[in-house]
C-alpha cells in the first residue's frame, strides 16, 4: 500500500500549480464578474501545458495520462479556478470516447476540442437528471438518420459549445433503451438557451431543445442502446475528478486562512491562538485529507481496470460534502472579510455547492454504496 506520490507525480502537480497561479487565479474573480468567457490566448497557453490532450488516441497528441494523474490536474486546477476544470475533463471525457467513434466523426472533432473549441454531454432533462436512465429525448431511426427531439437541461457550456454529446432514447424503457449521439449544434433544430445560476458564471449553462434534429447514423457513440454504459463509464471517473476541484478550492482557502489566523487579533491575542480555531483548523484539513484518498483510491483501481463504482460514490458525495464545509470555515473565519467579494471565499463556495448535483445527488451515490453493501436485490435501486 502506497500513499504518497512518485517523484513524477510531484512535478507534475507543482508544474501545474504553477501554471494555474500564473494563468488562472488571476482571472477567477474578475471572470465571475464580467462574465467573460477564456479568449483564444488563454486556450494556447492551456493547449501548450498539455491540458487538453491527456487522453486522446495517440494519433491526436495524446499523452497516455493516467486517471490518478488526471486527478492530481483536476485538484490544482481547482486550487486556482474550479471552473476550468470543466474545459480538461471534457477533452479527457472525449479521449474516452474516441475508440467508439466514427472515423469521419473522430477527425473533425478531436482536434477541434485538442484545439480549444468547447464542446457539452448533456443528460440532464427538465423532468430530473437523477434518474438518468429514465430520460424520455428520443432519436428514432429514418433511412441513414436518426432524428432527435427533446429538451436538455442545466448543460455546462451550452451558449459555447459547438457539439453537443445527448443521450436519446432509442429502444424501450430504462437505461438499456439509450444511445449518445454526437450533434454539432449548427445543425437546423438545435437551440441553446443560456440561464443563470448562482455559481459557476464562466460555464454559460442552459437548456438545448432539439426540434427534429437530424444526424447521420454515424453519429451514434458505440452500438445502439449502449448509451447508458458509455454515459457511466465517463461519470464513473468524473465522479472522482468532481470532488477533487472542490477539495482543491477548499485547501487553497485553508492555506489562506491559517496565515490569516495567525495574523487576525481578537480579544487581545491571534484568533490561532483560541484553541476553538484550531479545532476548526484540524478538523477541516483532517476531513479535506480523508476526502483526497477516497478519490485517488477510486482513480487507481480505475487505473488498474478494477470496479470503482462504490468507491467513486464514496469519493463524490463525501468529497463534495467536505470541501463545502471546509470552504464555509474558511469563509467564516475570515469574518466579514470572508463574505465580502474582494476576496475569494464567497466565489468558491458558490461555485462548488453546484457539485452537490452535478454528476448525482448524494442520495443517488448513497443508493449505488448501499447496493454494493446489501446486493441489488434488498438495495433502494
Ligand atoms: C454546476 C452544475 C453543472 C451541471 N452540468 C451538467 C452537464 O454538463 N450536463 C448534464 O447533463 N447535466 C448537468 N448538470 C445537471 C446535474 O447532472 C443534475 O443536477 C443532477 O443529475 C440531478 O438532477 P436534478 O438536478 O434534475 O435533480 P432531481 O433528479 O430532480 O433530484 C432532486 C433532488 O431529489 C433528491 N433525490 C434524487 N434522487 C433521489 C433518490 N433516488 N433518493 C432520494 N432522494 C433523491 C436529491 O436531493 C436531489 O438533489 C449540472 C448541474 C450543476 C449543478
Amino acid at each position: 500500500m502506497e500513499f504518497g506520490l512518485t517523484e513524477d507525480q510531484e512535478m507534475l502537480r507543482a508544474s501545474v500549480r504553477k501554471y494555474a497561479e500564473a494563468e488562472l487565479l488571476p482571472n477567477y474573480q474578475r471572470w465571475d464578474v464580467t462574465g467573460e468567457f477564456p479568449d483564444q490566448e488563454f486556450m494556447r497557453k492551456m493547449i501548450d501545458m498539455g491540458l487538453l490532450n491527456l487522453r486522446l488516441p495517440p494519433e491526436y497528441g495524446g499523452q497516455g495520462t493516467s486517471f490518478v494523474d488526471c486527478g492530481i490536474i483536476c485538484e490544482e486546477i481547482g486550487r486556482a479556478d474550479h471552473n476550468i476544470r470543466y474545459i480538461i475533463s471534457n477533452a479527457i471525457h472525449l479521449g474516452e470516447m474516441a475508440s467508439a467513434m466514427a472515423p469521419e466523426l473522430r477527425e473533425e472533432w478531436i482536434p477541434r476540442i485538442a484545439n480549444g473549441e468547447m464542446m457539452s454531454l448533456a443528460f440532464t432533462e427538465p423532468r430530473g437528471g437523477a434518474d438518468a436512465g429514465g430520460i424520455i429525448t428520443k432519436a428514432v431511426r429514418d433511412g441513414d438518420d436518426y432524428v432527435i427531439s427533446g429538451e436538455k437541461t442545466s448543460i455546462t457550456f451550452c451558449s459555447v459549445s459547438k457539439v453537443v454529446f445527448v443521450s436519446a432514447r432509442t429502444g424501450g424503457a430504462g437505461p438499456r433503451g439509450l444511445s449518445f449521439f454526437c450533434v454539432p449544434t449548427d445543425l437546423p433544430g438545435v437551440k441553446a438557451v443560456p440561464f443563470e445560476r448562482m455559481g459557476q458564471r464562466l460555464d454559460r449553462a442552459g437548456s438545448f431543445f432539439f426540434d427534429d434534429v437530424r444526424v447521420p447514423a454515424r453519429n451514434m457513440i458505440g452500438e445502439e442502446n449502449t448509451g447508458f454504459i458509455w454515459a457511466m463509464t465517463i461519470i464513473g471517473y468524473n465522479r472522482c475528478f468532481v470532488p477533487l476541484a472542490c477539495i482543491g478550492a477548499a485547501q487553497k482557502s485553508l492555506e489562506e486562512t491559517i496565515e490569516y489566523v495567525k495574523q487576525r487579533e481578537v480579544m487581545g491575542k491571534p484568533l490561532s491562538k483560541w484553541q476553538a480555531v484550531a479545532t476548526e483548523l484540524a478538523t477541516e484539513a483532517t476531513k479535506l485529507e480523508a476526502a483526497r484518498m477516497l478519490c485517488y483510491k477510486a482513480l487507481s483501481l480505475k487505473d488498474q481496470g478494477l470496479r470503482h463504482d462504490a468507491e467513486s460514490s464514496m469519493a463524490k458525495w463525501w468529497g463534495v460534502k467536505v470541501a463545502n464545509e471546509a470552504l464555509y470555515t474558511c469563509m467564516r473565519l475570515h469574518g466579514h472579510y470572508g463574505w465580502a467579494k474582494s476576496f475569494p471565499f464567497e466565489q468558491r463556495l458558490r461555485d462548488c455547492l453546484g457539485m452537490e448535483s452535478a454528476d448525482g445527488p448524494r442520495e443517488v451515490h448513497h443508493g449505488i454504496i448501499a447496493r454494493d453493501l446489501l446486493g441489488r436485490q434488498h438495495a433502494p435501486f
